[in-house]
């Protein structure tokens, strides 16, 4: 059976085609039917799409409606800083700074002709922004945050599996075909697109797994780096992996692709405080207490491109990071805060799984400070949340959806320390009693 154009069912006695994808309607289903005029005078061809080819379509037609934002449409640092606060807590500073480079960028990507001569021959330069935080503090979630805000691809690599042309890792390209794979490969949306890349600390600095078909120095991958970062025209395998002299590639310029770079930097503080004339407090890497964390958090604040080439950057590398932010470390307060402010999360995603089984569920002040004070010792910022969490909530998930619907469930300090089971009254009789919190 048939839809035509205008609704109406029709019943052909002959199978009928998707003539999109040649399915059969007998695999296919109901299909839509259209008339081609070919010509004036000849008779209309008819035409069949089938639900899935329209889908497709509508899909298509979607994702190309939003491609092309002007400067018009570009947010203000304001708003951008506005929207990052509905996901990100904290590091206020960092977002400021974030959002002045990315709108800057943006101004400069889709700025288009300049009508007075003296400025039309001024270049404004491209703003690559190096983030320098510690794990777990949102440096991925801030860039991700942007990209997701702006409507432009994004994409996230990791610069130690990055390795020179010739040797078993991953070239440099691959990064933008990252990108070009989140523009579902709209090379003009990617050429506007957001790459994080982590862990940027880490190249340059010998590896201490010498291998022989490893690029060990870093240098070839700085040098393909660079030149990415400043602008080139890369040729990306469009299949990944490796190149290959019969392939044909996607050519991509970079010009407009704003990468923002992230890296811990372990150690940048005392590089800082040496340059500062400041005495050693005794730095640990684990535990540290929370006057230490500041001072620390104060230090790499202070950050000069000088600090970052006694570390052991490559001056070329940090010239084309123009734009220098710091994150703080998250306090146990902070962490708290992201179990139940941003918009996604972690406390209020737990209560919708819990909306979909029919209960209610609600944490108490002190289970949430419980989660937080846990999360705080594993030393991974907010990334150890959804570890406590989830072995938190395990076996509630499990048991959940035996139990009858229309109650409320609170957990409260006691249940995190795993002291009672939530679950602990009226238990359904194919569950056994011992289910922890
Ligand atoms: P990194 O600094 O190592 O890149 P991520 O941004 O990947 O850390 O953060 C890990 C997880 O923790 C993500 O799910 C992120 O949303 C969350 N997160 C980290 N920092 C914050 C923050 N300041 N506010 C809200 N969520 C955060």
């Amino acid at each position: 059976m048939t839809a035509t154009t205008d609704g109406d069912l029709t019943s052909g006695a002959s199978p009928i085609y998707c003539d999109f994808c040649g399915r059969a309607s007998a695999d296919a289903g109901p299909m839509i039917e259209g008339k081609a005029l070919l010509a004036a005078g000849v008779r209309p061809v008819i035409a069949h799409i089938c639900a899935s080819c329209a889908e497709t379509c509508e899909g298509i037609f979607e994702k190309h409606a939003h491609k092309s934002i002007g400067l018009s449409d570009l947010p203000t640092p304001r708003e951008l800083v506005a929207h990052l606060d509905e996901y990100i807590i904290g590091q206020e500073r960092v977002k400021k700074t974030l959002s002045v480079a990315v709108v800057n960028h943006y101004k400069r990507v889709m700025g288009g002709e300049i009508e007075d001569p003296e400025l039309r021959e001024v270049e404004v330069s491209k703003s690559n922004v190096l983030l320098i935080g510690p794990t777990g503090c949102g440096k991925t979630a801030l860039a991700q945050t942007l990209a997701r805000r702006l409507d432009v691809p994004f994409a996230i690599g990791d610069a130690t599996t990055l390795t020179e042309a010739g040797y078993v890792g991953e070239d440099v390209e691959n990064l933008i075909l990252k990108l070009v794979m989140a523009a579902d490969y709209d090379i003009a949306a990617a050429e506007r697109g957001i790459i994080y890349i982590d862990e940027i600390d880490k190249i340059g600095k010998t590896s201490q797994n010498v291998s022989i078909t490893r690029d060990v120095s870093g240098e070839g991958v700085q040098q393909a780096l660079l030149k990415l970062l400043e602008g080139t025209i890369a040729n990306v395998p469009p299949a990944g992996g490796r190149k290959h002299p019969e392939q044909q590639y996607l050519r991509v310029d970079t010009t407009n692709i704003l990468f923002i770079c992230g890296g811990t930097f372990v150690g940048l503080d005392e590089i800082v405080g040496k340059r500062l004339g400041r005495k050693r407090i005794g730095f640990t890497r684990g535990a540290v207490s929370q006057d230490a964390e500041r001072e620390r958090d104060e230090l790499v604040a202070q950050v000069t491109p000088e600090d970052l080439e006694r570390f052991g950057m490559i001056p070329e590398l940090i010239g084309r990071l123009p734009i220098l932010a710091t994150l703080n470390q998250l306090s146990e307060a902070d962490l708290a805060r992201i179990l139940t402010e941003p918009r996604d999360a972690l406390a209020k995603q737990y209560r919708v799984l819990f909306y979909y089984d029919g209960a209610k569920l609600e944490f108490t002040d002190d289970a949430i400070r419980e989660i937080a004070r846990r999360a705080k010792a594993r030393g991974t910022g907010a990334r150890a949340l959804r570890s406590v969490m989830e072995g938190l909530m395990l076996d509630m998930m499990f048991e959940l959806p035996e139990r009858s619907p229309g109650q409320t469930y609170t957990i409260n300090d006691q249940v995190v320390r795993g002291e009672i089971p939530l679950f602990a009254s009226s238990t359904p009789a194919s569950v056994p009693e011992t289910v922890q919190g």
